[in-house]
C-alpha cells in the first residue's frame, strides 16, 4: 500500500471517498465504484462464509446476504461517515424510512419520547399510526431546555428535533440539548437533512444519532429517495444495526450510485444555493409585499447567532411571510414560472410551496400572523432570472 495523505477538508474527501479499488492484476480500476446489483453474495469455500458468519455476529459490516449491499451500499456508507463524523451509517430507502428505523431501534413500548415541535410533518404521522399503537408516547414541545425540562417524565428515552426546524428553519442549539439529553440519559436523534452532513455536523455538536434525507441535497438531481442513519457509540449502532435488518430495508444498488454521483458535486452545489438564497433574501427584502424571511443565513433572523455559531454554511431554502391576503398569495405562486410548484427540496432546480398555516399553529416559533407564507427553494438557475420572475409573480398578486 502506498501512503497517502489524509484529508483534512471535507470538499477533498468527497472526490476520494468510494473510488473503485485496483483490480490486483492489472493495476487498473474504474474512477467510480460501479453499480453492484446483486441478490446475493457467493463465496469461495465454507470456510470462507464461516469467517463471514463471525464478523456479522460481531456486528461488523459483512455481507453475506444482497439486502445490505455490496461495493455500492459501502462506498455510500463511508460518504455518510465522513460528512457526519460517524463511525457508521445505515441506508433506507427514503428519508422517512430512516427516522422509523431510528425511532423503531430507540424506543420500546412504554416509553415516553420528546419531539420538537418543528419537525418534518410526516413525523407526526408515524407517531400517529404506528407509534402510539406500540405504546409509545410523544410529547411535542418547542425545543428548548426549559420548555422540554417541564415535559420530561420517568419513562421519557429520546429527545428528536431538527434543526433548523422544518418550514420556518428555526435553529436549535443542539450543544444545550445535547447537555439536558446527558442530564437525564435521554439519546438525542436530529433530522439534519437541511445540513445533510455537509454544512452542518449534530454528532460533533452532542447529538447521539443524525437522520438524513438522502433525497434532498446529497442526491442533488431530484432523482432518487434515500435516506440514511449516522452514529458513533457502539451500543446504539448495534441496536440500529439490529433493527435495521429486522426490518429488511433494502437499497437499489443503482440508488446508491446515483446518491454517490450526486455527493461529488455537493459542495459547489451547497455553496451556489447558498449564495444564490442570499440575494433572492436580498432582493426580498426590499419588496414591500414581504413581511419577515425565515432563513438562519440571514443577520435579521433570530437564529443567526446559533447558526454562525455552529453551521459552517447554508443552503437555499427559506420562508416567505407576504403581507397579502391568502387568495393574491395564491395568484403569486401560480403566477411563478421558473419555481416549479412541489414538495421537497435539494435539486438543481427552484421550487415554491403555499405553506399552510394552520399547521404552524403548533410551532411555538411561528408568530401568529394573517399573512401567507410560502415556503421557496432557490435552485442552481441565475438569481437574476429568479428575481425577474418573482417580481412580475409579484405584480400579479397585486393585480
Ligand atoms: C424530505 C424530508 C424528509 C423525508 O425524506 P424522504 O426521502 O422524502 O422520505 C425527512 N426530513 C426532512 C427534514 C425532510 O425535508
Amino acid at each position: 500500500m502506498t501512503h497517502t495523505p489524509t484529508p483534512t477538508h471535507l470538499d477533498t474527501l468527497l472526490q476520494h471517498t468510494g473510488i473503485a479499488e485496483f483490480n490486483p492484476k492489472t493495476g487498473a480500476a474504474p474512477v467510480a465504484v460501479p453499480s453492484v446489483r446483486t441478490s446475493t453474495v457467493r463465496f469461495a469455500s465454507l470456510a470462507a462464509l464461516d469467517e463471514a458468519q463471525a464478523g456479522k455476529a460481531r456486528g461488523e459490516r459483512v455481507v453475506t446476504y444482497g439486502r445490505v449491499g455490496m461495493d455500492t451500499h459501502a462506498a455510500l456508507e463511508q460518504v455518510f461517515c465522513d460528512l457526519e463524523g460517524a463511525d457508521r451509517a445505515f441506508l433506507a430507502p427514503s428519508g422517512l424510512a430512516a427516522i422509523t428505523l431510528t425511532l423503531l431501534a430507540l424506543v420500546n413500548s412504554g416509553d415516553h419520547m420528546l419531539v420538537a415541535d418543528c419537525v418534518y410533518g410526516p413525523v407526526r404521522h408515524l407517531d400517529n399510526t404506528v407509534l402510539q399503537r406500540m405504546g409509545i408516547e410523544t410529547t411535542y414541545c418547542r425545543a428548548t431546555p426549559q420548555a422540554l425540562a417541564e415535559q420530561l417524565k420517568p419513562t421519557t428515552r429520546v429527545l428528536y428535533v431538527e434543526s433548523p426546524g422544518s418550514l420556518l428553519f428555526e435553529m436549535l442549539d443542539i450543544p444545550a440539548l445535547a447537555d439536558f439529553a446527558k442530564a437525564h440519559g435521554l439519546i438525542l436523534v436530529t433530522d439534519n437533512t437541511w445540513g445533510s452532513g455537509y454544512i452542518y455536523r449534530p454528532l460533533d455538536l452532542g447529538a447521539h444519532v443524525s437522520v438524513v434525507a438522502g433525497t434532498k441535497y446529497v442526491g442533488g438531481h431530484s432523482d432518487l429517495m434515500l435516506g440514511a442513519v449516522m452514529a458513533r457509540d457502539p451500543a446504539l449502532v448495534r441496536r440500529i444495526n439490529d433493527t435495521h435488518y429486522a426490518m429488511g430495508y433494502s437499497i437499489s444498488a443503482d440508488d446508491a450510485w446515483l446518491a454517490l454521483r450526486g455527493v461529488r458535486t455537493l459542495p459547489i452545489r451547497m455553496r451556489e444555493h447558498a449564495a444564490h438564497a442570499l440575494r433572492i433574501c436580498e432582493f426580498l427584502q426590499g419588496r414591500a409585499e414581504v413581511g419577515r424571511i425565515y432563513h438562519p443565513a440571514l443577520a435579521s433572523d433570530p437564529g443567526h447567532a446559533i447558526w454562525a455559531r455552529d453551521c459552517t454554511g447554508s443552503n437555499g431554502m427559506m420562508a416567505v411571510e407576504l403581507k397579502l391576503d391568502k387568495p393574491a398569495a395564491r395568484r403569486f405562486v401560480d403566477a411563478l414560472k421558473l419555481f416549479s410548484i412541489g414538495f421537497s427540496w435539494g435539486g438543481f432546480e427552484s421550487l415554491v410551496q403555499s405553506v399552510n398555516t394552520e399547521v404552524l399553529a403548533s410551532h411555538g416559533y411561528w408568530r401568529h400572523s394573517d399573512h401567507a407564507l410560502v415556503r421557496l427553494h432557490i435552485g442552481l438557475e441565475s438569481p437574476d432570472d429568479l428575481m425577474v420572475d418573482l417580481a412580475q409573480a409579484l405584480a400579479a398578486a397585486r393585480a
